[in-house]
């Protein structure tokens, strides 16, 4: 009991400084970033392209920072009825663009209704993270399926990749604080990710196999969508 007390004064240690200095960088990068839009509309050829590129690298930093504050900071949880067929609709439509620029194939093979009580932004986030790694571990031509079960009182939403897949060892760290097996990966998503659907009262499992892929998969307890007040909590 006191290691884990003690691990998790650490881990508030390290989420406060996580967030304080994202949150300083965050601002002068806003800053450049803007000037170097400025800058890049009134070039062409070669320069035009080094604009370019450090718009797109300055793109990465937000990205880091951002999944830095998520995972410092999860923001307060506010709990509502989700429609979690709409949401994974959502969710593959806005990350199309970037699965097609990685030419891999992102569809929604099964979308039960079902409806979740989570926090929307949240869970969001959780798909984001868990289709994104999808992508990433998945080389040209290869898929990404979304499917999503209703069964008897849960929601089963799977993630399924034909990438590369994970080694047992892999698979036993995925998940811990800063795992990453990337070149420029953070290991915060599935850590996130994780602590979200948990918080939510669900499950998070990882089932992979080496070259073949990987498949996540999201438990959560389905809401009742007739009740129209649950737990004080008022339903529209
Ligand atoms: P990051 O994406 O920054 O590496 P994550 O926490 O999102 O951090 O993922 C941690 C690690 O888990 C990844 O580096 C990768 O090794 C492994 N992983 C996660 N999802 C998958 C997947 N769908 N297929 C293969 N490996 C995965
Ligand atoms: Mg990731």
């Amino acid at each position: 009991l006191q290691e884990e007390m003690r691990r998790a004064v650490k881990m508030n240690a390290i989420s406060e400084l996580a967030a304080s200095i994202a949150h300083e960088v965050r601002n002068p990068l806003t800053v450049v970033k803007g000037f170097l839009q400025l800058m890049e509309k009134d070039e062409k050829g070669k320069k035009k392209e080094y604009f370019t590129i450090a718009l797109s690298e300055m793109q990465r930093a937000e990205e880091i920072i951002d999944e830095y504050l998520n995972f410092a900071k999860p923001q307060f949880t506010s709990l509502q009825l989700l429609e979690v067929n709409k949401v994974a609709h959502e969710i593959v439509t806005l990350l199309t663009p970037y699965s097609l620029k990685e030419n891999v194939n992102l569809s929604i093979e099964q979308a039960d209704h079902a409806y979740v009580y989570a926090d929307r932004n949240q869970f969001k986030q959780v798909l984001i993270n868990l289709i994104k790694n999808a992508v990433e571990a998945t080389s040209k031509n290869g898929k990404v399926t979304v499917h999503l079960k209703q069964e008897d009182k849960v929601m089963n939403l799977c993630i399924r990749d034909t990438g590369k897949g994970m080694s047992t060892d892999q698979l036993a760290n995925v998940g811990t604080l800063f795992y990453s097996t990337k070149e420029k990966g953070t290991g915060l998503g599935t850590m996130v990710s994780l602590r979200i659907i948990e918080e939510m009262g669900g499950t998070l499992t990882f089932d992979s196999k080496e070259n073949i892929g990987t498949e996540v998969s999201i438990l959560l307890p389905l809401a009742d969508k007739n009740a129209k007040k649950i737990n004080g909590l008022h339903v529209s």
